[in-house]
């Protein structure tokens, strides 16, 4: 069982060789909680999740460690939390936002058959680390204090040179041209134009917290120095895979492998940067101000979470998706025919047919192809549809819920269906067929067989 997966950085396919087999590790960069997740931010989460459930089956359950973050430091939180409860102190507000919006993500990742990560660490909780890779960087000569913040500079790592990564090396920039390129209104208190903040003073009312680098004003970290700290302690200096958004390559990324490379003196952060495409919807980028901007939680309300999983699935991770209502009904039209073929059987082992192209980094649509392939092998359907988190449900249970879902009520049809039969019975064909388009017009399909009659909401 070969894994390959392409990395961003070398920009090529390679065989997947983990520091450790016996604890294979993974960092992807998580919310940040002020809102509801829309379905662009569900694409990390579900693409990373599969990653993750494959490494589990390759190397065993407990030999795998994932961990996701939570940003809840950030200017939209503190914006959102300002708003939504005026008559607060600040920080409690913060604390509201973050915990009612965390909870709400979970409810959504949950629903779309997401496996909790090993580890959720939150970036308020990893202050002391954050300060501490700071201190680390301004003893290397990489960051300087200035004015109340810590800046990083680009420059010096590159012009040191010892072992250390080339920044510009993951977004394939040459930091020459980002210098020739930045905007001329840089801040004052930046030595060079492309120095990012790792520290920075906090506004009054802001959260704070006591600066590194004998900064005497209390302030809190930039976005960059987080992620870093939060793998670090985690998973370590030098782990196997990263992963996020393609959006997140520059400059996040970029940043993250510069500060870890350079406060822990060593060439990588991590063996395989992986990003995944981005999502948008009925042909257009999805935003507020083109009104299509749409949540978890609002299609959670139309469509079992499965159903979105599947949707997403069926682009590779790293292609763009064009999310369309034409492909979730398709979607959930596929889903109702597996669970009625594999929810109720024993699964089996998951088919290589369906495994091999998962080990080709991720391909997931080839996958689903075998599944349709499937059919005739119900408990090889079964496993290989759980090892990719489909079948959280019985067969009854599903079609039950699509019966709620198009408010279809059960009885009523039971009432009529017992009615259709009697007709039949006495060979009045005229009522029985009216029966039967008068069921048809709700929605339901009927089927006649040698063991009587059955019913299913149609898609
Ligand atoms: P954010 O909350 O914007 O930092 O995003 C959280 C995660 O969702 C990051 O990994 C982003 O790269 C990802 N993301 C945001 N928007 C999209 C989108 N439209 N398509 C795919 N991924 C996205
Ligand atoms: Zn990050």
């Amino acid at each position: 069982m070969e894994l390959r997966l392409y990395d961003t950085l070398t920009r090529e396919k390679r065989p997947f060789v983990p520091l450790d087999p016996r604890n294979v590790r993974m960092y992807v960069c998580g919310p940040t909680v002020y809102d509801f997740a829309h379905i662009g931010n569900a694409r990390p989460v579900i693409v990373f999740d599969v990653l993750f459930r494959l490494l589990r089956h390759a190397y065993g359950e407990a030999h795998v460690k994932y961990v996701r973050n939570i940003t809840d430091v950030d200017d939209k939180i503190n914006d959102r939390a300002a708003r939504d409860f005026p008559g607060l102190p600040l920080n409690e507000a913060i604390r509201k936002v973050t915990e009612e919006t965390g909870k709400q993500f979970h409810a959504d990742v949950d629903a779309l058959g997401c496996l909790r990560p090993s580890v959720e660490p939150r970036a308020t909780e990893h202050i002391a680390e954050m300060r501490e890779i700071i201190e680390k960087l301004i003893a290397g000569g990489f960051a300087y204090a200035a004015e109340d913040h810590v800046l990083f500079s680009p420059q010096a790592m590159n012009a040191a040179n010892a072992g250390l990564p080339r920044y510009g090396a993951l977004s394939n920039r040459s930091l020459d041209e980002m210098v020739a390129g930045a905007r001329v209104d840089v801040a004052p208190y930046k030595k060079g134009n492309t120095d990012f903040v790792l520290w920075k003073p906090s506004k009054p009312g802001e959260p704070s917290w006591p600066s590194p680098a004998g900064i005497n004003a209390e302030g809190r970290p930039g976005w960059h120095i987080e992620c870093s700290a939060m793998a670090w302690k985690h998973l370590g200096e030098h782990f196997d895979i990263h992963g996020g958004g393609i959006d997140l390559v520059f400059p996040h990324h970029e940043n993250e492998v510069a500060q870890t490379c350079c406060a822990f003196h060593q060439e990588r952060m991590a063996n395989y940067w992986m990003h995944n495409g981005f999502l948008q919807v009925e042909s257009e980028k999805m935003s507020k101000s083109l009104g299509n901007f749409i949540t978890i939680h609002e299609l959670l309300e139309d469509w079992p979470g499965e159903v979105l999983r599947l949707n997403m699935l069926k682009t590779h991770y790293r292609s763009p998706i064009d999310w369309t209502l034409k492909s979730v009904e398709e979607s959930a039209r596929t889903l109702d025919d597996w669970y009625r073929v594999a929810a109720d059987v024993v699964p089996g082992e998951p088919a290589a047919s369906v495994v091999e192209p998962l080990l080709d980094d991720l391909n997931t649509p080839l996958a689903i192809a075998a599944l349709h392939g499937l059919r005739g092998e119900a408990a090889a359907l079964a496993g290989s549809l759980r090892l990719l988190g489909f079948l959280s449900e019985s067969a009854a249970q599903w079609e039950s819920r699509k019966q709620r879902a198009s408010g279809v009520d059960a009885a009523e049809v039971e009432r009529l269906l017992a009615e259709r039969t009697a007709a039949r019975a006495r060979k009045d064909f005229k009522e029985s067929d009216r029966i039967r388009d008068l069921l048809a017009g709700m929605g339901v399909a009927i089927k006649d067989s040698k063991d009587g009659t059955t019913w299913e909401v149609a898609r």
